[in-house]
């Protein structure tokens, strides 16, 4: 990897690190953008997304991801795989600590997004491959003619829970209250889905199954208590997402549920170093919004280094 000083680092190759990744190359700024894993972000794992605007009609999570990497490579984005483990600061340098290794940057761009929240019970991570899934778009065909659940109450759920019935014999969605939070075109798609049951005020407490796989999961009423088995063969969680913060909580100001604080601008607590998209506590998550905070860090990272040479 290289020791070179770099005017901008990027971390993290979702939507809004792939949008500040297009302004900053194209601006002529030397650019890293670093991935853990897959390009793409949590969109990867979106089967159509339809409120993007530009695609009527919508397209698909990663056809769309591919079209953002491809716009990079346009303008030369240099791209690494590695896990960010720290960031120091030295002032007008920063320093990158990835997989042991350190990248010398003026500015710093998070973008590392979010990951699913667990429900944390028995049985969850056990059965996590062998039955349970985060995912309802990379796994779900591996249920054909087998009754599943999902559990959550927002638009992830509700639209995996569609997804499902593609392959799926029923889809239970499993919702701790009497009312979703999802969007009313979503309420209205699921309502009408004939495989769809919806089993309101129940929580997962236990996660059952054998050598086989999963076989059936316990589920307590929230207003009673009752308890009730419930035979499915696969679990979908869809109840929110986590931010992926936590390698900075020792440098950076993050709020309760860790998300990075940030003013309106994407200005970090540290002078220099930005972040854009999920991991930024903001009122919506979504691709129009993470693509709008990519740029505007990127545009903020600029002037901060104009500013610096002034
Ligand atoms: P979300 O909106 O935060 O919904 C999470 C759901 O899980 C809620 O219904 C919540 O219940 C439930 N929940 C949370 N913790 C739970 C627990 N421990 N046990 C049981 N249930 C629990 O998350 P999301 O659906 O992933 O959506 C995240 C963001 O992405 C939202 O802004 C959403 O609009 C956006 N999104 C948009 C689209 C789209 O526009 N097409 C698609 C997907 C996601 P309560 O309702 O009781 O709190």
């Amino acid at each position: 990897m290289s020791q070179s000083i770099y005017d901008v680092v990027i971390i993290g190759g979702g939507p809004a690190g792939l949008t500040a990744g297009l302004y900053t190359s194209r601006a002529k700024l030397k650019t890293l953008l670093l991935e853990r894993m897959i390009m793409g972000g949590q969109v990867m794992t979106t089967t159509r997304v339809e409120n993007y605007p530009g695609f009527p009609g919508g397209i698909d999570g990663p056809d769309l991801m591919v079209r953002f990497q491809e716009h990079c490579q346009e303008f030369g984005l240099e791209v690494e795989y590695g896990e960010v483990e720290g960031l120091l600061d030295r002032g007008e340098n920063k320093v990158v600590i990835v997989d042991g290794k350190e990248i010398h940057t003026r500015a710093v761009i998070i973008t590392t997004g979010a990951e699913p929240r667990k429900l944390e019970v028995p049985g969850e991570k056990e059965f996590t491959g062998r039955g349970v899934s985060y995912c309802a778009t990379c796994d779900g065909a591996f249920f054909r003619e087998v009754p599943v659940a999902i559990v959550g109450g927002g638009d992830t759920a509700v639209e995996e829970a569609l997804f499902l019935t593609r392959f799926a014999s029923k889809v239970y969605l499993i919702h701790r209250r009497d009312q979703l939070r999802a969007t009313t075109i979503l309420q209205e798609r699921l309502r009408h889905n004939e495989k769809v049951e919806i089993l309101w005020h129940q929580t997962v407490q236990r996660v059952e199954g054998d050598a086989s796989g999963l076989k059936a999961v316990e589920l307590t009423d929230s207003r009673t208590g009752e308890k009730s088995p419930l035979e499915v063969e696969g679990l979908f969680v869809a109840i929110g997402v986590t931010p992926k913060a936590h390698f900075l909580a020792e440098i950076l100001q993050l709020d309760d549920e860790g998300y990075i604080l940030t003013d309106a601008e994407c200005r970090t607590s540290m002078p220099g170093v930005f972040a854009a998209g999920d991991v930024r506590k903001k009122i919506l998550k979504q691709i129009a919004t993470a693509v709008g905070d990519g740029a505007v860090a990127a545009i903020m990272a600029e002037k901060y280094m104009d500013e610096l040479t002034e």
